[in-house]
């Protein structure tokens, strides 16, 4: 197989460009890049580059610090940042024995995949990533909009459609863009694509913004609730399993609504909710924004249309059954969403690999439920603070199956860091 990757043609569309850039996540979510000549990159598609793994955030935990960015032809690129074209790849973080780094989130959501696939599944997933617009100086929101308000209270419209051409000319796929509910709290919803797709975008999509707002003497706040008062920053993932052969959706019954799959992995997320939100809860103030009253989730509850539920199935217009999909409303961008989704995949394969029964759908407001009615249908309480998370990641068995020791000791040692601040 090496050899093979060898004798590939050099077939991206380099023409004219002088840098490439070759990106990695570490386990916090951060991104990071090695840029590099272009007459370097030939060498570098063969067999990858040599970093500093002691110096990126994650990477230190093993004896040697050397780390190989090895690069995913097919993530190829090009886009127009600082005023430069550049050419982009993402990369699989490699150990020197050119074993794949148990720390780097991008390979852990690789598993998953593979897992999928042998199950004879292809996932896809969207984001919805949400962000308060603040002014760079007194860190306030830019205007005092609500839900879909036009300018003037409005006022992030230009910096919208300024994202949305960016994005564009980078090859991410916007489904729109909009005013949230908070003061100056705006939200990027992507397109369905494949999910190691959708989490490389969805960091380029946070880091572009990032670079666009700084033009306004803005900055976007992703951290999960920045203001105690006020609807905190989901990272909503919309899920999709298609048949890998014939690629049909599977969550979607021939009769309407949802199959007997898309209820097994429902059943999977409400089941593994705590050890998910374990995984990328990985700060204290994925906490915060899980409270009553925000339209966040408290519960691991599923129901159509319902935004207080953990799980939420959207309302798919006239019928389109190849739009039938379930939505996780349980994340936030506080932490890596390659392991987010690897995670959310994760548990409702197992849901499907253990035929679980799917709970009756919980309507209307579950924050109201009594303790009694919690314990009678049997409802899991989300994880209420980072300590009780950090207890789960050291004894779940579910999450020991995914994630590598070498990582979780990095998790809880990061952890115990930030309850510290
Ligand atoms: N901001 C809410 C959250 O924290 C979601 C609001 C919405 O998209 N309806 O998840
Ligand atoms: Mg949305
Ligand atoms: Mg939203
Ligand atoms: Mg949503």
């Amino acid at each position: 197989e090496k050899k093979s990757q060898e004798n590939q043609q050099f077939e991206e569309n380099l023409d004219g460009l002088r840098f490439v850039q070759f990106h990695f996540s570490d386990p916090t979510g951060g991104l990071h890049y090695m840029e590099e000549s272009i007459d370097n990159v030939p060498g570098i598609l063969k067999s990858g580059v040599g970093v500093d793994g002691s110096s990126v955030i994650g990477f230190g935990q093993v004896e040697k610090s050397d780390i190989i960015l090895f690069p995913e032809r097919s993530s190829f690129s090009r886009f127009v940042v600082e005023g430069e074209e550049i050419g982009m790849y993402w990369c699989h973080v490699l150990t020197p024995e050119l074993e794949k780094h148990p720390n780097d989130p991008r390979n852990v959501l690789q598993l998953v995949i593979d897992k999928a696939a042998k199950m004879g599944f292809e996932c896809e997933m969207f984001s919805e990533l949400e962000f308060y617009v603040l002014d760079e100086k007194t860190r306030k929101p830019v205007d005092n909009a609500r839900y879909l308000s036009p300018p003037p209270l409005d006022k992030c419209s230009r910096l919208r459609y300024d994202f949305g051409h960016a994005y564009e000319k980078a090859g991410l796929k916007v489904k729109r863009i909009h005013h949230e509910l908070g003061p100056g709290q705006n939200e990027v919803e992507l397109q369905l694509t494949p999910v190691m797709k959708n989490c490389d975008d969805s960091m380029i999509a946070i880091w572009l913004a990032q670079l666009i707002s700084s033009k306004y003497n803005w900055v976007v706040d992703f951290t999960p609730k920045p203001f105690p008062e006020i609807p905190g920053n989901g990272l909503h993932q919309h899920i999709r399993l298609k048949d890998i052969k014939t690629k049909e959706n599977v969550m979607a019954a021939k009769e309407g609504g949802l199959s007997k799959i898309a209820l097994q992995f429902i059943a999977g997320m409400l089941k593994y909710s705590r050890d998910i939100t374990a995984v990328f809860g990985n700060d204290p103030n994925t906490y915060d924004r899980l409270k009553p009253g925000y339209e966040a989730p408290i519960y691991a509850t599923w129901d159509y249309s319902n935004r207080s539920a953990l799980v939420r199935i959207p309302a798919i217009g006239k019928g389109d059954l190849s739009k039938t999909r379930v939505e996780f409303r349980g994340g936030d961008a506080s932490g890596s969403i390659h392991l987010l989704c690897a995670m959310i995949l994760a548990a409702g394969l197992k849901g499907i690999e253990e035929n679980l029964e799917c709970p009756k759908n919980t309507i209307g407001d579950v924050a109201h439920l009594t303790e009694q009615e919690l314990k009678d249908l049997k409802i899991e309480i989300l994880p209420t603070s980072l300590p009780e998370s950090l207890k789960i990641l050291e004894e779940s068995k579910f999450i020991a199956e995914f994630i590598d020791p070498s990582l979780k000791t990095f998790m809880n040692q990061n952890g115990l860091q930030k309850m510290k601040k």
